[in-house]
């Protein structure tokens, strides 16, 4: 499959990794928004948001246990924000499921 973000869990595109399980991947944004932006992604493929149903989100859970962790250890006491972009009105331009974890610094508050 030609996924970019799979290709990254493959080790087949370099990344700057914070985090690694057997089922989660979390790694620096090449481009980042803030002074910390890190995207956390499922290992197993799934699109977006939009493909996510009973049988295949357990690994969602799993992610939001480990952000608080990941946040921690990046020093975002002060708050952070978790976005997921889906599809083309979103914003969604890799079409594998990601969290950004974004902080470091006060966000902008608007939404859309
Ligand atoms: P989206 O726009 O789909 O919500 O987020 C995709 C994110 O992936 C963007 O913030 C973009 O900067 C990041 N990105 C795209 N290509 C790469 C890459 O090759 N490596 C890393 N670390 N991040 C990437
Ligand atoms: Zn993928």
């Amino acid at each position: 499959m030609d996924c970019l973000f799979c290709k990254i869990i493959a080790g087949e595109i370099p990344s700057t990794k914070v985090f690694e399980d057997e089922k989660i991947l979390a790694f620096r944004d090449i481009n980042p928004q803030a002074p910390s932006h890190i995207l956390v992604i499922p290992k197993e493929h799934i699109g977006g948001v939009d493909e996510l149903n009973e049988n295949n989100s357990a690994v969602v859970a799993h992610i939001f246990a480990k952000i608080a962790e990941i946040a921690k250890n990046e020093g975002l006491e002060n708050g952070y924000r978790v976005v997921s972009n889906v599809g083309e009105d979103g914003g969604q331009t890799v079409r594998h499921l990601h969290f950004h974890i974004i902080g470091g610094a006060k966000l902008n508050t608007q939404m859309a």
